[in-house]
């Protein structure tokens, strides 16, 4: 007997934050709809999708996050936390690289691609951070009339974000002052220095909760009888009948079998490269498929804190990725400036020094500045037709070139790093330090938005699929901007709007 309806009203695969919006909207708007979602990992957190960092035990963490780690997760003693200054192909715990076609010869690549196959997605391993974009990181076709903020803001609002889960934090004011007094002059209020927006709250007893795909779940999907989530369960192909979707064909990862299940609506929201390669294998392969991929590029740079005084508490959180002692500082993306800062002390900093370092701890930030990247079509994801990944689907190769101007942009945002990270204290490095491409773990554009079906785009705005009807895609890959942001919030957004659009024709 197989374990999965013959037929729902909405398909979803992928079970992070994007895919997770659909069901939260479906949920709320169109109650009667009867929704499945498909993802390929495991459930390993409770309830199903929540962030690893919210499980105390830390044997049980590692369990969580090797378990999320692809078809071949294994531990092999070379995982590695937080920022870490290598230029080794090394995963971050919770995720697992590509295992070839990351770099073609002659070209830069993403050596550190990397994805998450559990139920929450990456959202499951993530920082949380959820800055809104500014200037041309934003969608201008959807800001008319305040609709891209009003998504935005539903956007905070599903993934629970919050602006003051730091504000005990001793040296976090101190650290954001000091940036404020570099870098606010000529800025626009919401372009000023500020507390990074994060999808994270303090609970009464004081720990803080870091919000996954369960946050966005909500109350409202759990509790809806017509929502089902399959685990384990990988979606090989999204079924068409002239020219619309009608179902998906997925396998049971514990049993081998195959089946189809017919749907209204498909989403697929199974990250940015992934999301392309089910299209690809779907035989729906619009020209701008897998391409316009962008990836930021990522300065990191360590100070120690000018004039110190350390704090008399302990850091209970330092133990799960992210230090309490400085909270999170943004200094937001402007046009002028193109890179996003984030400043934050890290249990593994970008200088290794840090771990024995004998100075009080919190006494070290680390900086990291994020690069929006030249946009060019030859920058893409292709699938073969003859070999297949880990899971059996169409194995990936990734085309991927810096330009002059990434390579300029880059150079203004090192020297940038190092005047920031001064204003702040002792720099522990001469340089600043390039992180292998890939690192930043923010792949955009692979099925981007566009106004019309020009050719340059994979999604209308409502994130259907030009030709495909009834098939939307959902993740990263939507964003049609050069973001430097961290880009989940505006993911979500787009979401939204397409959950909407959905929610409209099923009621
Ligand atoms: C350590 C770390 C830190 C990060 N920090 C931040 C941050 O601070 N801010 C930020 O904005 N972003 C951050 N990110 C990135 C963020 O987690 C992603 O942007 C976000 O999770 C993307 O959501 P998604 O739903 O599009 O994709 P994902 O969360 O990747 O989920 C996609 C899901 O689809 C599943 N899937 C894939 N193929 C199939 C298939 N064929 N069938 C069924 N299921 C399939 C995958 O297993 C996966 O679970 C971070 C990521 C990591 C790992």
């Amino acid at each position: 007997m197989s374990r999965y309806p013959a037929e729902v009203d909405v398909a979803i695969v992928g079970s992070g934050p994007a895919g997770a919006t659909y069901a939260r909207i479906l949920s709320e708007q169109a109650p009667d709809a009867v929704i499945a979602m498909f993802e390929v990992g495991p459930t390993v957190s409770n309830p199903p999708g929540a962030h690893v960092k919210n499980i105390g035990d830390p044997d049980e963490r590692a369990v969580a996050q090797l378990r999320s780690e692809g078809p071949a997760a294994h531990d092999d003693g070379d995982r590695v936390g937080g920022i870490v200054k290598t230029t080794q192909r090394r995963a971050r715990p919770g995720t697992f690289l590509l295992e070839r076609g990351y770099q073609v010869d002659g070209e830069d690549g993403l050596p550190v691609a990397a994805m998450s196959s559990n139920v929450g997605g990456m959202a499951a391993h993530w920082t949380g951070a959820c800055p809104r974009p500014n200037d041309s990181e934003r969608i201008d076709f959807l800001d008319e009339a305040g609709v891209f903020d009003d998504l935005l803001a539903e956007g905070e609002r599903l993934l629970g974000v919050t602006t003051d889960a730091f504000d005990s934090s001793p040296h976090a004011s101190l650290v954001r002052g000091r940036l404020a007094a570099a870098a606010d002059e000529g800025r626009d209020d919401h372009a000023k220095v500020q507390r990074m927006p994060l999808a994270v709250h303090r609970r009464d007893d004081g720990r803080l909760v870091w919000s996954g795909s369960d946050v966005v779940l909500g109350d409202e999907t759990r509790g809806n009888e017509n929502f089902t989530l399959y685990d384990e369960s990988l979606v090989t192909r999204v079924l068409t009948e002239d020219g619309r979707a009608v179902g998906v064909a997925v396998t049971d990862r514990r049993s081998g079998e195959t089946h189809e299940v017919r749907a209204r609506f498909v989403v697929v929201a199974a990250d940015a490269l992934r999301t392309p390669q089910v299209l690809w294998a779907s035989g729906i392969r619009p020209d701008a498929l897998g391409r316009y991929l962008n990836d930021q590029a990522q300065i990191v740079f360590a100070v120690r804190i000018r004039d110190f005084v350390p704090a008399d508490e302990s850091d209970p959180a330092a133990a799960t990725g992210l230090s309490e002692y400085s909270g999170v500082t943004w200094v937001p993306f402007t046009d002028e400036l193109p890179f996003h800062g984030q400043v934050m002390q890290l249990d593994a900093s970008p200088v290794k020094l840090a771990d024995d370092d004998p100075a009080a701890p919190g006494s070290i930030v680390g900086l990291g500045l994020f690069c929006a990247k030249d946009l060019q079509a030859s920058d893409r994801v292709e699938f073969s037709d003859d070999e297949v990944d880990g899971y059996g689907m169409p194995s990936p190769t990734v085309h991927y070139r810096l330009t002059s101007h990434d390579h300029e942009v880059i150079e203004r945002a090192k020297a940038e790093i190092v005047r920031l990270g001064k204003a702040i204290g002792e720099p522990l490095d001469d340089r600043p330090f390039m992180m292998p491409l890939g690192a930043s773990l923010h792949y955009q554009g692979t099925t981007r938005m566009g106004e019309t079906d020009d050719g340059r785009s994979v999604c209308s705005p409502d994130s259907e699929v030009w030709g495909t009807a009834g098939l939307f895609v959902a993740g990263n890959g939507v964003i049609p901007t050069a973001t430097a942001c961290n880009p989940t919030l505006t993911s979500v957004a787009l979401a939204v709007r397409g959950a909407r659009s959905i929610a409209r024709e099923l009621v």
